[in-house]
């Protein structure tokens, strides 16, 4: 490890966007300075008689929530894409606009209200995976639909409106910004060495070994080198695959292992129920080969020093680049110090 990094200030590259994150690691060379408030974790009830996703309620729009035992899917009552949105574009000189289609879901990982990914079993998590599977496999054979975003905001600071265990799918007809940039980076490393950009990016990591924070027959968890949250991972495929649909069932569930140890070990952190956003990453819907893609899960958590310190994309953040203090090595050997 070139020391330079621990110590002085400087840039990082994120070979997926082309982006580069500030690093500034002689702000925080000072112990910890924030202090770890004991924070009261809530008790929630198994069920919630108020709750729109807890099993057998009614939800907003007046429908019953049937009596699901593991997993189940609807489609969102408040949907941000529409199938039935009309098509159009605006080209009016520097106006420039497109309609956008899409169908978004909601998916409640347990009828459990109390739980979180990191309280469920692995086999329980594992039949998350599955229906994330199906999920993307149903939804990207419509025509319509040339990319599934499976996403999850857990906690009320990442403004996740309901405590009951869920994420969503948002699938569409083009590819959202982040999804293009990776995609760009990834086509343009494949076309020039004939090899995964994520691939060779792991082969090194697992050679510098300073930035792994658990590893399974099929999956590596780590802190990317280029991470903007202060404790960012990511959970990366050993083997190349573009999407989860091509997962075997054995890896399925080393993927549902991987979810459980780091969802874990991030409550065990603060001593709170962390928050934090994820998402899966994978190949377009859009019926090309895109062997160039090496799917991912992202989970970006605000939390910086405590249950009650968050850190705050703003003024630099804003104006200039991402910027963080701590650095990716100094949050790994926390995370791994307690898996
Ligand atoms: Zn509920």
């Amino acid at each position: 490890m070139n020391t330079n990094l621990q110590d002085y200030s400087h840039k990082r590259f994120n070979i997926l966007t082309g982006e580069w994150v500030l690093v500034s690691p002689h702000r925080s060379k000072r112990p910890w300075q924030g202090q770890n408030e004991a924070i009261y974790n809530e008790q929630r009830p198994s069920h919630d008689p108020s709750c729109f996703l807890c099993a057998g309620n009614t939800r907003i729009n007046g429908e019953l929530n049937p009596e699901y035992k593991d997993v189940f899917v609807f489609t969102n009552d408040f949907a941000a894409l529409q199938t039935t949105s009309p098509t159009f574009s605006l080209n009016e000189g520097l106006f420039k606009a497109e309609s956008e289609q899409g169908i978004c879901k909601v998916i409640c990982f347990s009828p459990d209200h109390s739980k979180s990914l990191a309280d469920m079993a692995i086999e329980a998590i594992d039949k998350v995976v599955k229906t994330w599977q199906k999920e993307y496999t149903t939804l990207g054979s419509n025509h319509m639909i040339n990319y599934v975003q499976i996403f999850e905001n857990k906690g009320a600071v990442m403004g996740c409106s309901n405590p009951h265990p869920h994420g969503q799918i948002w699938s569409q007809s083009t590819l959202p910004n982040e999804v293009e940039k990776k995609d760009q980076h990834q086509l343009e490393y494949y076309t020039n060495n004939k090899s995964s950009l994520l691939g060779d990016y792991l082969k090194q990591e697992l050679e510098a070994n300073e930035r792994i924070i658990y590893q399974n027959d099929d999956f590596v968890v780590l802190t990317p080198f280029w991470a903007v949250w202060p404790f960012e991972t990511m959970i990366l495929p050993k083997m190349q695959k573009k999407n989860i649909a091509e997962l075997t069932n054995k890896e399925s569930a080393s993927f549902a292992d991987a979810i459980s140890k780091i969802t874990k070990a991030y409550d065990k952190l603060f001593e709170c129920s962390f928050p934090y956003s994820s998402g899966i990453h994978q190949s377009p819907t859009n019926g090309q080969p895109n062997e160039y893609w090496h799917w991912h899960m992202s989970f970006y958590p605000p939390l910086l020093r405590s249950a009650t310190v968050k850190k705050f994309m703003v003024g630099y953040e804003m104006f200039g680049s991402p910027q963080r203090d701590i650095t990716a090595e100094q949050a790994v050997v926390r995370l791994k110090e307690i898996i």
